[in-house]
């Protein structure tokens, strides 16, 4: 197994069905109960143990309403966690108050964890919320450390009617994350772009999908202009395009999907340098790339039946005497000219190249996934990410999946006449404005001159990716956000229902 990938052990899961009434006490050492907050008490009268539940959430009702309450081990059962919550219709509220209840949960250790609902109508929105905050709270991040921190849940059984498979994407969309954010948490110089590809060829070869490497001779040959002028300042050459493919198992696929990912593997601003609070976080600017490969991989997990292709940019974006600089002219892979402006806007420069590459192979939908605006965190704050498409008509399911998933995105204007913004007098384009006015806006519409229009595409941009204190039940600054969106879309996606 290659260094630069997660450890592949996560905590055993088992489904169990709900059958006795004191069925949520498991030998489990801790059971975690989610409990209607309105029948709480008619709830806990129905337990096993309902006269200490009973006298320790009266104890603690007479300090106000009562969010949790604990009781420990006996010598049936292992400790009990009630966590009194509503009926949710937003996920987002779900998995932020799982997350909150894991967070609890954790700090008592447990190596065996019972998952179960009483008296929820959404149970199983619930588990899958808590299931999800389990799984994420409990994944570590890479660690350089002589005593690296263990995990210590080793199994988490959940308690539902519903079996294995409703779950199936919870899991997988867990795992996808988990790699996207384990790959975006390592540090520059240990995941460099030759390093990011290797380990990524490593992946694909363990999940049995082929690969594609573009590197520099090649997209020379393919007149990739835009991608090469970011690598230009690279002291290796080792920068390219990857492609990974996932072919479903039978022969009727019933669609093609592009997934692309910006993958800048550190981002100095080049020539137009960051300053020092601007570039701390910049090994993460990759975590576009991260996304798109997380996704591939929820999607192959759960055995999608279209083709997917995952076209992925890998570079550093350096300074150095060759570093691409402001009024160079620029021709990218589609024979569009940019008239470059500055040289920190790289990830639509790659971007521009790895589209209209992905674009070549005529696929029927095509996301990409970058962080690539401050003008998007600046209009969303990092809560939500900015969705951008060329088809109108998928507006709606494009914010309904947010909804749905609990990664929300929110869709801008991708009006043509914002397109002026961009008029140049020497080239096609104009690579950004020097305001940076609705730069999230223009970035898409500088995007959408390297997809042809005959092609649906979504953009997000990935306002979201960053943010202190974690997001929904991420507990991490880096959440990885965008694998349970897509995952989310896909199902429901007309082209290609999962099975
Ligand atoms: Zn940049």
């Amino acid at each position: 197994m290659h260094a630069l990938l997660p450890p592949p052990i996560r905590p055993k899961i088992t489904y169990k069905k709900i059958a006795e009434r004191d069925w949520a006490e498991s030998h489990c050492d801790l059971s975690i109960w989610l409990i209607e907050k309105n029948a709480a008490k008619t709830l806990l009268k129905q337990c096993r143990r309902s006269p200490e539940l009973i006298r320790e959430y009266d104890r603690l009702s007479r300090r106000g309403p009562v969010a949790a309450l604990r009781l420990s081990a006996d010598d049936r059962s292992g400790s009990i966690l009630c966590i009194f919550v509503k009926n949710q219709d937003s996920t987002f509220a779900r998995l932020q108050a799982a997350a909150k209840s894991w967070k609890e949960a954790a700090s008592l250790h447990p190596v065996s964890v019972a998952l179960a609902t009483f008296g929820l109508a959404d149970s199983d929105e619930w588990l899958d919320a808590m299931l999800a905050a389990a799984l994420a709270g409990s994944a570590l991040m890479p660690q350089y450390k002589e005593k690296p921190e263990q995990p210590s849940v080793k199994s988490i059984q959940v308690l539902t009617d519903s079996g294995a498979k409703r779950f199936a994407s919870t899991e997988a969309t867990h795992d996808g994350n988990y790699l996207a954010r384990w790959l975006t948490a390592q540090p520059p110089n240990l995941l460099d772009s030759h390093q990011y590809r290797e380990a990524l060829q490593a992946l694909a070869k363990q999940r049995g999908w082929s690969t594609e490497f573009f590197g520099v001779k090649e997209l020379d040959k393919l007149k990739a202009g835009a991608f090469l002028a970011v690598a230009r300042a690279n002291p290796h050459s080792d920068a390219g395009i990857l492609r990974l493919s996932y072919r479903p198992r039978s022969s009727k696929t019933k669609g093609s999907l592009s997934l692309i990912g910006k993958g800048i593997c550190f981002d100095t601003g080049g020539i137009n340098l960051k300053s020092h609070k601007g570039m701390y976080d910049m090994h993460t600017d990759m975590q576009g790339s991260a996304v798109a490969v997380g996704t591939l991989l929820a999607l192959s997990q759960l055995n999608a039946p279209y083709a997917i292709d995952c076209w992925l940019a890998l570079t550093e974006n350096e300074i150095g005497p060759k570093a691409y600089r402001p009024q160079e002219v620029i021709t990218a892979a589609n024979g569009v000219t940019i008239q470059v402006v500055h040289s920190d806007a790289e990830g639509r420069m790659v971007l521009a190249d790895t589209l209209a590459l992905a674009a070549r192979n005529k696929p029927d939908l095509i996301i990409d996934f970058a962080t690539l605006t401050g003008a998007c965190v600046q209009a969303l704050t990092e809560r939500m990410s900015g969705a951008f498409s060329n088809r109108d008509n998928l507006r709606n399911a494009i914010e309904i999946a947010g909804r749905n998933s609990g990664e929300r995105v929110w869709s801008f204007p991708m009006d043509a006449d914002f397109d002026t913004d961009l008029d140049s007098t020497i080239a096609d384009i104009m690579q950004c404005t020097m305001d940076n006015k609705g730069d999230h806006i223009l970035a898409a519409r500088f995007l959408n001159r390297f997809v042809p229009e005959r092609i649906p595409w979504i953009h997000i941009d990935l306002a979201a990716a960053n943010r202190s204190g974690g997001l929904g039940h991420v507990p991490t600054e880096i959440t990885g956000f965008g694998v349970r969106w897509a995952v989310q879309f896909m199902q429901h996606h007309s082209f290609a229902k999962l099975p």
